[in-house]
């Protein structure tokens, strides 16, 4: 009976255990790569406009793009490449 009751415990503890490091892999896998936290905008710093879709950015914080016209800044790398391939 106590070696019953012993088995089982210790068969739900290795369930329990590979059941939690499966979904911790999971949660992990889902949110693995985190993006840094953007730094603080610079004092004074003017804000310019994403050509694409029109959201003011940071420069300091912003995907930029050179080409023949100068400087453009983008919210993501998406309008950028929307830029692109205009
Ligand atoms: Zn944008």
């Amino acid at each position: 009976m106590l070696a019953r009751f012993l088995i089982w415990s210790l068969l739900l503890l290795v369930v329990w255990r590979a059941l939690r490091s499966l979904f911790s892999g999971i949660v992990q896998g889902a949110s693995a790569p985190r993006p840094p936290q953007p730094a603080p905008p610079e004092k004074g710093e003017l804000m310019v406009r994403d050509p694409v879709c029109g959201t003011f950015v940071l420069p300091s914080r912003a995907v930029s793009l050179r080409d023949r016209s100068g400087t453009h800044y983008f919210c993501s790398d998406r309008c950028r490449q929307a830029y692109q391939q205009r």
